[in-house]
């Protein structure tokens, strides 16, 4: 779950981060009122959405005053923003985010996410921040000091001293940077982030270490710990087909194959999408419905599947465990019926009373094939999506 800088920055400042303040705003006539409360002087109007590389992309302006904030947003909401995080289609602008300016001194890049080769979370410092942090990075590795800590613990002190004295941010900043290093690892951790950034974290020309940009996104398993972050999730840059899945509580993700997959259990929709691609079809998606593949389920993750144009065949791979396979299999042809199913269907079924679940396919008078088992399945539903 991606949080927008502005929802990312109200989280930063209940643990003390310095950030300049600003209001959210749709409309040209907001951004003009916004820079108006701000004291009518320089502010910056940014883009609000969920992929980094925005200054790039023309969706960050610095404006002279209300006037020319008025402008600038205008210009912002409703643009088709594309970096290299969006992906070639971009996406719509339709919030921006005015906030006050400042002289920049130096400008820094400090992130904090999971290392899930040792199992800790990692804060990592550059001393060359800003837009040019990809190409720092791919240059020279080495340019970014990286510090795991324990999720219990906490950064240690001397750990955050050592990281300012790699960003050069000593004397008078040394306090600032510390207590601010200190305060974002106790975010990333009572937050349930996956990642929290700050770039640039920057030093202002009188001398005050200030958060200027965050990007934040949440583990999605916490949500229900993280509950005013849930709530305050802003789902309009998701596909609608995802946004569906998302309520319905089903893993989806779409891929870029032929054969839609109905799963349930993640590991067996891995192994699902394995073997397609063994036998020469492509996963049109990762869908896992869960242990109890409810005929409600089934029939929502039937329509999600058959909401991609380029699904040709669907193969349904079921094993009945808590669920039994007469059950799954009533479940999968009450559920084939109401949709009318117009591409070949294939159903393998394992486990419990698999004998009478297949009766029931069988004897459904649906044009479905029932396989015999993984291998089978594939080759089948590879054939069928192939048209042959
Ligand atoms: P990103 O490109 O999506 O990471 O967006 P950022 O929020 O990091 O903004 C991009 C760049 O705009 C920053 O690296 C700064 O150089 C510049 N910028 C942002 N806020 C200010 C500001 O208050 N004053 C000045 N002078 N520049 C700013
Ligand atoms: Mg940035």
């Amino acid at each position: 779950m991606k949080l927008h800088e502005y929802q990312a920055k109200d989280a930063l400042r209940a643990f003390g981060v310095a950030t300049l303040p600003g209001a959210v705003c749709t409309t040209a006539d907001e951004c003009e009122k916004a820079a108006k409360d701000l004291g009518g002087g320089l502010v910056v109007v940014k883009a609000q959405v969920h992929a980094g590389g925005r200054g790039k992309a023309g969706g960050v302006k610095l404006a002279a005053g209300p006037a020319e904030a008025r402008e600038k947003g205008a210009k912002i909401l409703g643009m088709k923003l594309v970096s290299p995080q969006t992906g070639p289609d971009g996406v719509i602008v339709r919030k921006v985010l005015v906030t006050a300016a400042c002289d920049i001194a130096r400008e820094h890049y400090v992130a904090v996410t999971l290392d899930r080769s040792v199992g800790l979370p990692v804060l990592m410092a550059c001393k060359e921040g800003g837009v040019e942090i990809e190409e720092v990075a791919a240059r020279d590795p080495s340019a970014i000091r990286k510090v795991h800590f324990r999720a219990d613990e906490g950064l240690a002190a001397f750990q955050a001293r050592q990281v300012a004295f790699a960003l050069d941010l000593t004397g008078p900043l040394m306090g600032q940077t510390v207590a601010l290093l200190q305060a974002l690892c106790r975010a990333f951790v009572q937050r349930d982030c996956s990642l929290l950034e700050v770039n640039p974290l920057c030093v202002t020309k009188d001398g005050k270490l200030v958060a200027l940009d965050a990007k934040m996104a949440i583990d999605e398993n916490a949500g229900y710990r993280q509950k005013d972050l849930a709530a305050a999730e802003d789902r309009s840059e998701m596909d609608p087909t995802e946004q569906r899945a998302k309520e319905l509580d089903l893993a989806y993700i779409p891929l870029d194959g032929t054969i839609g997959c109905l799963v349930n259990g993640a590991g067996l929709a891995m192994a699902t999408m394995d073997i397609v691609k063994h036998h020469g079809g492509g996963p049109a998606n990762f869908l896992d419905v869960g242990g109890g593949a409810s005929k409600e389920k089934v029939t929502e993750a039937f329509k999600i599947i058959l909401a991609d144009p380029q699904v040709k065949a669907i193969l349904v791979n079921i094993f009945g465990g808590i669920m039994k396979c007469d059950v799954l299999a009533e479940g999968v042809v009450a559920a084939a019926r109401e949709i009318g199913m117009k591409v070949p269907l294939v159903v393998r079924l394992e486990g419990t009373n698999v004998e009478r679940g297949r009766q029931i396919l069988a004897e459904s008078g649906l044009r479905l094939t029932v396989a015999k088992d993984m291998t089978d399945a594939a080759l089948k539903v590879v054939a069928a999506a192939k048209g042959a």
